[in-house]
This record gives C-alpha cells, structure tokens and sequence, in this order.
C-alpha cells in the first residue's frame, strides 16, 4: 500500500544530501537581501519561490548551479549564515526528519570578510539554535554540516582543514561539488588524501552529471564513502538481458554498499531522468545497491523529503516497509559515530515509524 504526504511527514526521516545554501526560506532570502542591499529577481516570496523553482528547471546542472548566485550573495555575514542554518535545522524538523546534514562550501561566503573559521562557526551556532529550538518545540533533531569544496575552483587546504579543525564541533564530514563533467574529483586528490590521513570521512558529487568512469574516481583514485546522486551508475548495469548484469564499478559500490544519496526531483531538473517514474532509483534499489534519498535543494527543487517519498511511493508503489529500509539505509551511512547511529535507529526510526503505520 502507498504512503500519503501527510503519513509521511509524521515518521522519522533521515537528510544526507542538502545545501545550506539550496534550502532558504524565500522569505530569508528578501529580508536578508535588503539587509546587505542585494538585488533579487522578484520582490515577493511567492514570486521569488516560483522564479527559483522555474531557473533551477532548465535540464541541466549547469543551468541548475547559476540560482545559487542569489543565495550565496545573501549568505555573506555571521548573522546570516546563523539564521539559515537555525531555519534550516526547523525546517527540517518541521518535515519530521531526525537527522540532517547540511552541505555548504565555505569559500563562497568570504566576500565580506569572514574568515573561513568564523563563517563554519556561525554556521555551527545556527545548527546549535535550530537544534535547541526544534527540541523545546516537541521536534528533537540532530544536524550537523558537510564541509564542502567546488570542483570547479583550486583546492584549499584551508577549507578542507575545517573538516579536520571543527570534526567534534558541528562538522562531521566533507564533501566535493560542483559542475561534474570537465572537472575531475582527481584534481582535489590531495586533499581526499589528506582527509584519510586524518580520518574524516568524505562524500563527493559524482555519477550526477557524468557516467560511471565518474563515480569511478570518486570511489577508486579519491576514496568516496558515500555518493552524491551517484545514480548514473546505472549506465554500467547491462539491463538488456533477462539478469541486470553490473559491470566492474557498480558491482563494487553495490557489494561494498557506498551509499547513494538520490535526489529524485533535482535529478529531474536537471535532465538525468525524464520523470520521477523513469527515474533509476527502483532499478538501482532492486540491484541491492544501499539507496537513500534526500531533497538536494529544498528551495530550487521545490520540495520536501516527504515529498520526495511521497513522490517516489506514488510512482513505484513503495510502502511503509520500503521507505522504512530507505530511511534505515541514510541512517547507517550517516556520518556520525556509530553508537549515535544505533540509538538513532533504535530509540527514534523503529519506534516512530510503528507509531505511525502500526
Ligand atoms: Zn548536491
């Protein structure tokens, strides 16, 4: 049986993959744009919701990354980034996930000043008060942030340091993205080497918008632990003969169970899938490969992790059972120790999902 949206957005859900700065309140956007005197593209929430959601649906990512000018201008002192990491901590809550990691590359939000330490300390004290405030609200939450770097610009010890500097103050990974194709993970090899050294765990965008030698590099040459989207992996299944036959990068990343953080809709938008119901995800879960989903940019996107299951139960039929695995899966590749992994699961998942579908 199908779950409903509003079933859905009372059982406990797990957030991997979600930009800090793909998630504002188009409201926040406004009032943060006035602040520091920025121009935006609407002058209404409603509007300026609309125009993001119609700019990010252009079929590809390239396409997709250039809204993110509108946020990141506005993202550009401690206040700011403190209150979009509060909002984001709430809104998630308020969407009955338990736990979030927010993505967000701290290069992007020096223009006026912050050193990088100060801005990866707002934002950690806004994930602090989202936290505070979502529990006192009856809504408790663990959030936690990726720090992340571009693909397209040089490699910064600095920032990959944060990583290193902040690992038991908020942060609890690092991630690479960015425009994929034409610019290789391998160019950051050094920092992926360093992160290791130092024992820190990593996800990087790949197999998004390139194909599996993609998610190849990820994995082999910088030592991925999770993938961001990672879906094209498909391309090295063979699904023309009766058995789906994976090829030597997929059946890796399945046997070792990397796990995928799908993104549905944002897959959608930027033209890997032509519709939720042709989207990968039921090929790649029916492979055994360790799938999760997330919502990737809550603003851009349009969208929820509610609705993305919502979305993905109407489409394939997926029921309690299913979105619970799915849940279950983001829960054991959270980047978190993993004594608070087992209480997630066992004190909070379990037991909110059999109060909500018996
Ligand atoms: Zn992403």
């Amino acid at each position: 049986m199908t779950m409903e949206l509003e079933t859905i957005r009372q059982v406990p859900k797990v957030a991997l993959h979600d930009h800090l700065d793909g998630g504002l309140r188009p409201a926040t956007v406004l009032e943060l744009a006035r602040d520091v005197g920025h121009e935006t593209p609407a002058g209404d929430a409603a509007s300026l919701a609309d125009w993001f959601r119609d700019q990010s649906n252009a079929g590809s990512l390239a396409e997709y990354l250039k809204t993110f000018s509108e946020t990141v201008a506005v993202m550009q002192t401690p206040d700011a980034l403190r209150r979009v990491a509060r909002e984001f901590v709430l809104d998630q809550a308020a969407d009955g996930v338990v736990y979030a990691e927010a993505r967000w590359a701290p290069e992007q939000h020096l223009t006026r000043g912050l050193t990088p330490a100060q801005a990866t300390e707002a934002v950690r004290d806004g994930l602090a008060e989202g936290m505070a405030q979502a529990t006192a609200e009856g809504r408790p939450i663990i959030a936690r942030q990726l720090i992340t770097s571009l693909r397209h610009t040089p490699p910064r010890r600095d920032i990959t340091r944060l990583a290193v500097d902040y690992r038991d103050d908020s942060v609890c990974g690092f991630d690479l993205a960015g425009p994929e194709d034409g610019f290789p993970a391998v160019s950051h090899v050094a920092e992926f080497e360093y992160l290791r050294r130092n024992n820190v765990l990593f996800t990087i965008h790949a197999g998004e918008a390139a194909g599996p030698s993609s998610v190849w590099e990820a994995v082999q040459l910088c030592g991925a632990r999770r993938l961001g989207h990672g879906v094209r992996i498909v391309e090295d299944v063979d699904l023309t003969t009766g058995r789906p036959a994976p090829g030597g990068i997929a059946a890796y990343v399945r046997d070792v169970q990397i796990p995928l953080e799908v993104c549905p809709t944002s897959n959608v938008m930027t033209g890997i899938s032509d519709g939720i119901d042709t989207h990968p995800v039921d090929v790649l879960l029916d492979l055994g490969f360790a799938v999760t989903i997330s919502c990737d940019n809550r603003l851009m996107s349009d969208t929820t992790l509610s609705r993305e299951l919502a979305a993905l139960s109407a489409a394939f039929g997926y029921d309690a059972d299913d979105l619970l695995f799915l849940t279950l899966n983001a829960a054991q590749g959270a980047f978190l120790p993993l004594d608070e992994r087992v209480q997630l699961i066992d004190e909070v998942i379990l037991p909110g999902f059999a109060a909500v579908t018996g």
